[in-house]
Order: C-alpha cells, then structure tokens, then sequence
C-alpha cells in the first residue's frame, strides 16, 4: 500500500446495529467517486445477502489460504467469524484516484490505520444502548442468541472509539449521514487534493 496512492481511504467501524451499513450504503448513493470494499467472510449469508454484493461468502479452507497467500490487507475474527479485506481490489481503486470505504470492525481498522497512516479513521456510534439493542432485533437478521452476544462485543467495541479520528452519533439517521458526508468532503479540501484535482485553477494562479 502506497501512502502517496491518490485515492482516499476512508475506514468506518462501528458496533453491530449502530447502523453502520445504512450510512455507507446512502452515502454511496450521493457520492460516485466513493467505491466499497466487498470483504471476504466466513460467515453464512442473510436472508437477502448475496455472494459479492454484502460479501464474498467463502469457507474457512478458502479464507485461511487467502490469509497464507497475502490476499488481505487486513482480516480479524469478530463474533466468532472471520472477515478479511481484500489487497488487489483496495490498492487498483485507490491507484486509479478513486476514494474507497472499508466497513470493518475496530481490529482490523487500527491494522490499516499502522500500513496507511493517511487513512481516515471514522466510529460511528450508536445514541444509546438501548436504542442499539432495539436496532439489531428491528432489523430481524439474527438470533437472540447472536444479539446477545452481538450486545456483550459492543461494550468493548465502543470503548475503541478513542483510537478513530472521527465519531459520528446516529441518533437522526440524516444527521448522522450529514455528518458522514462532511468528513468525506474535508478530506477532499486538503491541499494535496486540490492540488491534484483542480491543477488548472492552480496552474491559472501561478501556484504551480
Ligand atoms: P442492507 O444494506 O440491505 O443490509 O440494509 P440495512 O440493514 O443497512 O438497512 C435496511 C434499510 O433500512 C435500508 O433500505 C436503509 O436505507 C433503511 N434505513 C436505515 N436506517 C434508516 C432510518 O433511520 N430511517 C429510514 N427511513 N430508513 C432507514
Ligand atoms: P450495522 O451495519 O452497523 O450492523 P445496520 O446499518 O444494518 O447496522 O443498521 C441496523 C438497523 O438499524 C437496521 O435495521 C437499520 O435500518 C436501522 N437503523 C440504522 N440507522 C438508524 C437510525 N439512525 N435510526 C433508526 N434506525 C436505524
Ligand atoms: P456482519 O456479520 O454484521 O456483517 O459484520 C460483523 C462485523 O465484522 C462488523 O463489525 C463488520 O464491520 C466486520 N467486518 C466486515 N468486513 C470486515 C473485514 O473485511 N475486515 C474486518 N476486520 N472486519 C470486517
């Protein structure tokens, strides 16, 4: 991974339920320069999930020869399954200019932020517990049992926020979108960004 690649990565982690997907999937509706990385998981599909839209569903062989091969630019085991993002996809996107969201947990958000130290680091956070635990069983997509222990990982998950650059609280969900698209647009109003993006305005200024 190159820290001068064009593009910008974006990393957004959130506990299960505080509505993480949700954000993402509108913000890609507004915004055709941002891309997601599809990870690969061992997870079994959702209801309506489908193999290289949510993820790429693999076994466990499959994912741990991906693991040996140096496949992924990150992987961790959350919630008993195990998630990995994938390099070529990541590296092609951000190369090509193109700025790239990964929607991964806390683990595998502090792996990126060591290898891409541009990367912008994003907690989305729910308003309160409450709300979280009304979230994930409104949604219908997993067990109790799966909820609860969905519920227990929070606690710690949470506590992680402090290590992100940004936190975004989706209580209103257009607030929190508002929010989310925000810090997308600063990261495009760095200098270096300008400067690559609007290089005749620069070069009509004499600034370069
Ligand atoms: P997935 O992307 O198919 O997994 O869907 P999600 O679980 O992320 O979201 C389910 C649906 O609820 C999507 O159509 C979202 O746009 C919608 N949705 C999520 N949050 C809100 C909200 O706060 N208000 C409204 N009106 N719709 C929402
Ligand atoms: P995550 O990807 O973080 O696990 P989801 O995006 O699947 O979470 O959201 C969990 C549930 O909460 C979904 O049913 C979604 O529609 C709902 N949701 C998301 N944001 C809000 C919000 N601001 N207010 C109310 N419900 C929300
Ligand atoms: P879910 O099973 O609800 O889709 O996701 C469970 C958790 O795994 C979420 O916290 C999600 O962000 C995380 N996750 C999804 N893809 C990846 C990935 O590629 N890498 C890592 N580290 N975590 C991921």
């Amino acid at each position: 991974m190159h820290a001068d690649a064009p593009g910008n990565l974006f990393v957004v982690a959130a506990p299960s339920g505080a509505g993480k997907s949700s954000l993402v999937k509108a913000l890609l509706e507004l915004d055709s320069h941002l891309a997601v990385s599809v990870s690969h998981t061992t997870r079994k599909p959702r209801g309506q999930e489908q193999n290289g839209r949510e993820y790429w569903f693999v076994e466990m062989a499959e994912f741990r020869r991906m693991v040996d091969d140096g496949d992924f630019i990150e992987w961790a085991e959350v919630h008993g399954n195990c998630y990995g993002t994938s390099r070529r996809a990541v590296e092609a996107r951000l190369a090509q200019g193109e700025d790239v969201v990964l929607e991964i947990d806390y683990q595998g958000a502090l792996q990126i932020k060591k290898l891409f130290a541009h990367a912008v680091l994003i907690f989305i956070l729910p308003p309160s517990w409450e709300e979280l635990r009304q979230r994930l069983h409104r949604r219908g997509e997993d067990q109790p049992d799966v909820i609860v222990q969905r519920m227990e990982n929070a606690r710690h998950e949470v506590d992680q926020a402090r290590h992100f650059d940004f936190v975004i609280i989706n209580g209103l969900f257009e607030t929190a979108l508002f929010d989310l698209k925000t810090v997308v647009h600063s990261q495009r109003l760095r200098y270096a960004a300008q400067l690559r993006n609007k290089s005749a305005v620069f070069s009509a200024l004499g600034l370069v």
